[in-house]
């Protein structure tokens, strides 16, 4: 991150702190009395797990959720005190950096649940694991028969382990899907064929499904960073991720002439053209070529021509704009649903291509990194 919020950066993505705390509230608020984790995998969707995760815990956020080991590893120096899971589990050559760094795997099959049990008992300690159970998804956790086995040998398979979650995923949490209530039914058989523990189905989607799915933890991510967890209804999360680019140049064209690579887009009529520094080395969809908008200068710019690698063209006709003018690619006015629907693709991954842009921290007293 050297350099960001210096003023000869052409493009930058704003990250707003106070905006991730307030979605985090809103969960609190939602799920009450219910407790509410975070994840903060993939460097925090791409905003950056080292400010974002001291920013939620300042904001009463005690438990965190990553993907890889490596992840959890910096998060725990950064947070020396949390409560940090890594989804990947306890694959035997993991276990001695789990121990180090004080992280909770969790244990998505025997093999898992065997490894971590051998290290407890082989310290003469107790140590705390989470028991991810599958109930539909079919890519972690443990499967049906797993889960029988150990239902019948509990004592002996979580020696020296104690769980402090039961959690499993769901497949369809954004959608009206028969699976819901058939993954909350399985997930409920499971549980009761656990040691009582607390347990935890819902992420940013599931939340909005009902009470009956938020058990004693939700376990939100991409809402956190403003994605709409309801799709039929209106975002309640603020917007995080303000993503801008500078206007390089301007060029007036003619009727027919072409923009870009392979000439994809030609002019109807005379043009306005604003050439922004952003392109899809930074993260910007390549499938935004002729289809994605900006706002510039109160103005809406459609994207003409392809995205090429540092450049993208807008059709700023009858806007008044000027080099060093910033466009939005993605903020208060290009929301981060209209920009993954326009590229055909989620708003998680719109977010995470966007983690190595330089970014500028709004909402941390006096601090730009
Ligand atoms: C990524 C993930 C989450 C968070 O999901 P969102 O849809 O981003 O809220 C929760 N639980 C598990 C197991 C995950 O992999």
């Amino acid at each position: 991150m050297t350099g960001a919020g210096e003023d000869f950066e052409a493009a930058r993505l704003t990250v707003r702190l106070g905006a991730i705390v307030a979605n985090y509230r809103t969960y609190c608020r939602m799920t009450g009395p219910c407790a509410v984790a975070a994840v903060v995998k993939a460097d925090a969707y791409g905003m950056g797990a080292a400010a974002v995760a001291p920013a939620l815990a300042g904001a009463g956020c005690d438990t965190f959720f990553v993907a890889r080991l490596a992840e959890g590893v910096a998060l725990r120096g950064i947070l020396p005190q949390a409560r940090i899971i890594v989804l990947d589990g306890a694959q035997a050559d993991a276990v001695p950096a789990l121990l180090t760094h004080r992280l909770i795997p969790a244990l998505n099959s025997l093999s898992d649940i065997a490894a971590w049990s051998a290290a407890a008992n082989a310290a003469r300690t107790t140590l705390d694991a989470v028991i991810h159970v599958d109930t539909g998804m079919n890519r972690l956790g443990l499967a049906a028969d797993e889960l029988a086995i150990l239902s019948g040998q509990s004592a002996a398979r979580l020696s020296g382990l104690n769980i402090v979650l039961v959690m499993s995923h769901l497949a369809c949490g954004d959608e009206a899907s028969p699976m819901n209530a058939q993954q909350l039914s399985r997930f409920k058989q499971a549980l009761a064929m656990l040691p009582p523990a607390p347990a935890s189905l819902a992420a940013s989607h599931g939340a909005f499904l009902g009470m009956e799915y938020h058990f004693d933890l939700v376990r939100p991510g991409v809402a956190l960073y403003g994605a709409n967890p309801q799709n039929t209804a209106q975002n309640l999360m603020q917007p995080v991720a303000i993503l801008t680019g500078k206007v390089l140049q301007i060029r007036g064209i003619d009727t027919g002439d072409s923009v870009g690579y392979a000439a994809t887009f030609r002019a109807k009529r005379p043009t306005m053209l604003a050439t922004v520094a952003l392109g899809y080395a930074d993260g910007i969809p390549r499938t935004l070529s002729n289809t994605g908008a900006a706002a510039i200068a109160g103005g809406r710019a459609p994207i003409v021509g392809r995205v090429s690698m540092d450049l993208i063209t807008l059709d700023v006709t009858g806007i008044d704009v000027a080099p060093g003018d910033e466009a939005e690619l993605l903020g208060d006015t290009v929301s981060l649903s209209e920009v993954a629907a326009a590229a055909g693709t989620n708003e998680y991954e719109i977010l995470t291509r966007l983690r190595r842009m330089p970014r500028v921290y709004e909402g941390r007293a006096g601090q730009t990194t």
